[in-house]
């Protein structure tokens, strides 16, 4: 191992024990499940050393051991946690700021989320192919329906999911509330890919206009009454044009959205 101290320096320090320890900062990032690395290119930069502050703070190590630089020995502690008990004290304290680093570090990258409904209850039963083409978000009468990422607007309607002339969507008898909305999506984030539809059944209230562009956050419109104030989130890649059935289980997309937005 180098016994080079890593500091920053103009022009920056460059080779194999950076490049290392780029890959021990990534590595720890991976274990708290932080989706971002720094880029292994060999070079102690400015950004290297921030990186490298957060992980240490995250681990409980005093940031003052980072006076003068990384050390080897410091590296070394790090790579093999070798934490004293006032460390691991310290580290257990330190949960929440690594849930904050983790939401600082991947905002900087992903597209807006946003949840699809401003509360959801239970989401019961679930995606089951030709049976239930969707998953029932159960809300608050009224809840509001947020687009989850950036879309365009592809189809509005009060009443017609089922009503004037469409398919049953499967699940759902033709007599329940029919109003849908339903959006394309024009980004790519997590389990949502660009082109996918993203349909709202039993939508009402509906707040916007086809072909119209929606921000992550912004309302659609109310979920309606069927059985049970809900709405039905369904998923597909654009294949079944504006008919408004799912043909992907929305499970990892629904999570995801509660999850981060
Ligand atoms: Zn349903």
């Amino acid at each position: 191992m180098s016994t080079r101290t890593l500091q920053v320096q103009s022009p920056p320090m460059t080779g194999g024990d950076v490049e290392g320890w780029e890959r021990d900062l990534n590595a720890q990032l991976g274990d708290w499940s932080i989706d971002y690395r720094l880029t292994e290119d060999g070079r102690y930069t400015v950004e290297d050393r921030a990186m490298t502050a957060s992980v240490l703070y995250g681990l409980g190590i005093a940031v003052d051991e980072l006076t003068g630089g990384v050390a080897p020995e410091l590296r070394t502690k790090v790579r093999n946690k070798r934490l004293s008990a006032e460390e691991r004290a310290r580290y257990d304290e330190r949960s929440d700021w690594r849930a904050r680093l983790r939401a600082r570090l991947e905002a900087a990258d992903d597209p807006a989320v946003h949840r699809l409904v401003s509360r959801v209850l239970s989401d019961d039963w679930g995606y089951h192919p030709g049976v239930h083409d969707g998953i029932d978000l159960i809300c608050p009468l009224d809840a509001l329906l947020h687009a989850p990422v950036r879309s365009r607007v592809i189809d509005v309607r009060a009443a017609g999911w089922w009503g004037l002339g469409a398919q049953p969507s499967p699940g759902h008898p033709v007599s329940e509330g029919d109003g849908i909305i339903q959006l394309e999506a024009l980004v790519t984030v997590g389990p949502i890919r660009e082109g996918f539809h993203l349909g709202f059944g039993h939508a009402e209230h509906a707040r916007v206009e086809v072909g119209q562009t929606v921000d992550a956050g912004e309302i659609l419109g109310r979920a309606g009454f069927a059985n049970a104030s809900h709405v039905h989130f369904m998923v597909n890649r654009g294949e079944v044009g504006t008919r408004g059935v799912g043909t992907l289980d929305p499970r990892e997309i629904v999570d995801f959205c509660a999850e981060r937005g």
